[in-house]
């Protein structure tokens, strides 16, 4: 190998452009790889009409210093607004704080749900769930059957479309930090322990003034300044190795995902031509499963089976514009309403004012779906109804004062967790290090690990220290210890960022 590689990296999304600038910065020739005619990937700001938001708002908000310092090398000071945090749940047609907080929770449920509650705790206590390696039970061991019920059980499922106790536990700790609701009543009662550094953490968050796609766009900027290329509108359709090496990849001309997935219509006339790149070093943030499917020659039938096991769930945004006075202090509004599809609703005005435009915002209705399901299948037109129709229903803004909307689809934002994924990751990951092990997987679908922006990045930065600076970090250790996340406070019952 040259003394610098020659590097693909495959994605354009917060893992790929973290590669791409750490390799400018080190000189390395680099060539990114992106099927979509935007960056950003999940993480991008869809631009339609002058209109800014993103696939669900996106928090900057990190533990990781190397991942905070990269965020304000790629954007100046000025770029960053804070944010507060406020969300809260939508059930029975009452707003309930979120992170849930006992004192609200219970008086918000009336005394005698409450005493309901509190008793169906201490069941829980005496006879705990037998079964706890699944959601439904880690989390009635924890809070009772019956907050189970009101708080996680609907909003879980229709985020995975799955019943709550086929979910992995795994995703219940890595989300709902070690608490349970005596811990949130006793800090009710004795507010303000040690809570001053975490608090803030929670009740405030970095947030680029148009949105996490300004953070991208200025990187793709950054690495063409210095020397890397973007190629957009190509996808990896094949990766070629021999004798235990990756020595290139095909891509195809694809056109991007155009303006469903928030993109703009294609720029490129070649569809369908293909292009050689040669490569010393690939770094991936392509599917891990697509990456497994497109090793040339084939990986063999058990390494395939395990990539096809993996799963994922697809997420849609409606983007309505309505008068400002129809929009909330939240950012975010749970709905947990079984009889409602939507899942949450944001408020782009209280994320940025840059967001949106003089007297109007734009509120994101989302819905956790599977691709080709009858809703993604929709008409843009009838998930537009079907919009503004249940944001009447909620009370929240009459169907007539809805000016305008906007449809993105979103393909794979969630990696799952089944009772099977971690095996058939390890099967993939031991073939791929025996047969190119100059791939390296990183970010969030491309190891299918439950990263946010900044461990999707911090796996990039590893990745580019161990090929060029000789290090040696363990990347598949990154955002494996359960209680890292956003916060552990006392005084929260809960936290699910999703
Ligand atoms: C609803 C929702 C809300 C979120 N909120 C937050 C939040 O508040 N804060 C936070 O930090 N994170 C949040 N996240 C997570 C964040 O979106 C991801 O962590 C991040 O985008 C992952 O970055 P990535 O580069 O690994 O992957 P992606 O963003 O998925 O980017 C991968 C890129 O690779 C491209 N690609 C895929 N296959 C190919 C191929 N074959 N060839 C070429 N290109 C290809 C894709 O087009 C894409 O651009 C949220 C995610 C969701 C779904």
């Amino acid at each position: 190998m040259a003394e610098k590689p020659e590097v693909v990296v495959i994605g354009a999304g917060p893992a790929g452009l973290t590669a791409g600038w750490e390799l400018v910065k080190r000189d390395v020739p680099v060539t990114v790889l992106e099927g979509d005619s935007v960056v950003g990937g999940i993480s991008r700001t869809a631009q339609r009409e002058g209109w800014r938001f993103d696939i669900g708002g996106h928090r900057f908000f990190t533990k990781v210093p190397e991942v905070e310092a990269l965020w304000h090398e790629i954007l100046p000071d000025e770029d960053f607004l804070m944010r507060p945090r406020s969300s809260r749940i939508m059930y029975n047609g009452k707003l309930f704080d979120y992170p849930l907080r006992a004192g609200n929770a219970l008086r918000g449920l009336g005394v005698v749900e409450a005493a309901r509650c509190i008793l169906s705790y201490f069941w829980a206590r005496v006879r705990p769930p037998k079964d706890q390696t699944k959601f439904e039970g880690w989390v009635a061991s924890r809070f009772g059957w019956r907050l189970y019920g009101i708080f996680f059980k609907t909003y879980t499922e229709k985020v995975w479309g799955v019943p709550a106790n086929t979910i992995e536990a795994d995703w219940a700790a890595q989300r709902i930090k070690n608490l349970s609701l005596m811990n949130a009543i006793m800090n009710a009662v004795m507010p303000k322990r040690n809570q001053k550094d975490i608090a803030s953490l929670i009740e405030e968050f970095q947030y680029p003034k148009f949105g996490p796609g300004m953070m991208w766009e200025t990187a793709a900027d950054k690495i063409v300044d210095r020397g890397g290329k973007i190629v957009f509108e190509e996808k990896v359709r094949r990766i070629h190795h021999a004798d235990g090496q990756a020595t290139g990849v095909t891509t195809v001309v694809t056109g991007g995902y155009g303006p469903g997935a928030g993109a703009p219509e294609p720029s490129r006339t070649d569809i369908g031509t293909e292009h050689r790149y040669e490569a010393d070093q690939i770094v991936s943030s392509m599917s891990f499963s697509s990456l497994i499917r497109v090793m040339d020659p084939p990986a063999p039938a058990h390494v395939l089976a395990a990539a096809n096991a993996l799963s994922y769930r697809d997420f849609l945004t409606v983007a309505l514009v309505v008068p400002e006075s129809a929009g909330f202090p939240d950012n975010w509004i749970y709905v947990h309403s079984p009889e409602l599809q939507v899942g949450r609703i944001q408020n782009f005005a209280s994320w940025s004012p840059f967001l949106v435009k003089e007297g109007r915002t734009c509120l994101g209705m989302e819905y956790f779906v599977f691709e080709g399901d009858e809703t993604w299948s929709m008409p843009d037109d009838d998930l537009i109804a079907l919009a503004s129709k249940e944001l009447a229903q909620l009370g929240l803004v009459p169907a007539d004062q809805v000016e305008r909307g906007f449809v993105v689809r979103m393909p794979k934002a969630y990696p799952f967790y089944d009772a099977h994924y971690k095996k058939n990751v390890d099967i993939m990951r031991g073939w791929l290090a025996e047969v190119a092990p100059n791939v390296h997987p990183v970010g969030r679908n491309g190891m299918h690990r439950y990263n946010n922006q900044d461990h999707s990045m911090y796996t990039a930065l590893l990745t580019v220290q161990n090929m060029i600076d000789g290090a040696s970090h363990d990347v598949w250790g990154v955002n494996v210890e359960e209680d890292y996340h956003e916060e552990v406070s006392p005084g929260y019952t809960s936290k699910m960022s999703l």
